[in-house]
């Protein structure tokens, strides 16, 4: 589904991502793991082109992210994304944030891209919030729209960067939930979070990223019990 193949990324001189290569299946759940500025929201906005690559090869359901004629609308299309700050329109109703992207990137009628975003918006146990404004929700019900946003496009992966990074810790438990049940049905995701526990129960496999290099790659019984790599252990040991 996603493969990176020896991709490499500079921002002028620095080089932000160094031949990257990673291979993610249908329905898989790969974690990315990692300390601050190691690369992981850069990876992650590759795969969708918000980010260009300087080399390697980069493809998404046997398309080339990284050759310039690819339509990325279409590309797009295939991949919703949800980051740490939630980036809902303010001034628009939680079920007008919604069907935005159905109307306008999808040519969905109105009624149809409603019916879709009360679908999702039930999913993510929130329907009841479908006309209120984005300031009237809490952080994390701000972020389980979000999370419907990016399925009402109906995408074949989806890219989580912290999630849950900028919520009340009482409200990271909610959106948790909604990602592992998305999971669990199949979705292929990557993960960007240091939610271990999240991790260890959802990931098939966790991918350790240092100075834009991944040093390791392991199930997460593997990386959680003896992580190979010493960077990867002291990692793991600050958060302990
Ligand atoms: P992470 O998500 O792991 O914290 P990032 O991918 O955000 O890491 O950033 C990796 C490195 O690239 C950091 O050193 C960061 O300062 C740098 N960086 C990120 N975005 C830019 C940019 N637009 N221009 C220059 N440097 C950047
Ligand atoms: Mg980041």
């Amino acid at each position: 589904m996603i493969t990176f193949h020896e991709v490499n990324k500079f921002y002028g001189d620095f080089q932000v991502l160094t031949g990257i290569n990673l291979h993610v299946k249908q329905g898989e759940v790969v974690v990315v793991l990692g300390p601050s500025g190691s690369g992981k929201s850069t990876m992650l906005r590759c795969i969708n082109r918000l980010e260009d690559t300087s080399s390697g090869e980069l493809t998404v359901n046997n398309v080339r992210v990284d050759d310039r004629k690819t339509d990325l609308n279409k590309l797009r299309r295939k991949i919703g994304m949800v980051f740490q700050h939630f980036n809902l329109y303010p001034h628009k109703k939680v079920i007008d944030n919604i069907t935005l992207a159905p109307i306008k990137a999808l040519g969905v009628s109105k009624a149809e891209a409603a019916e879709t975003a009360m679908y999702y918006l039930e999913k993510v146990g929130i329907a009841e919030k479908a006309n209120a404004y984005p300031s009237q929700l809490s952080g994390g019900q701000q972020q389980r729209v979000a999370i419907a946003r990016g399925l009402a496009v109906k995408p074949e992966i989806m890219l989580f960067d912290e999630p849950t990074s900028a919520l009340d810790p009482e409200m990271v438990g909610e959106v948790l939930d909604v990602m592992k049940a998305l999971a669990r049905e199949g979705m292929t995701m990557v993960v960007v979070t240091h939610e271990m526990g999240f991790a260890r129960e959802v990931a098939d496999r966790v991918i350790f990223m240092d100075q834009g290099k991944i040093v390791e790659e392991a199930t997460p019984e593997e990386f959680f019990s003896a992580p190979k790599e010493e960077r990867a252990q002291l990692f793991l040991s600050r958060l302990l």
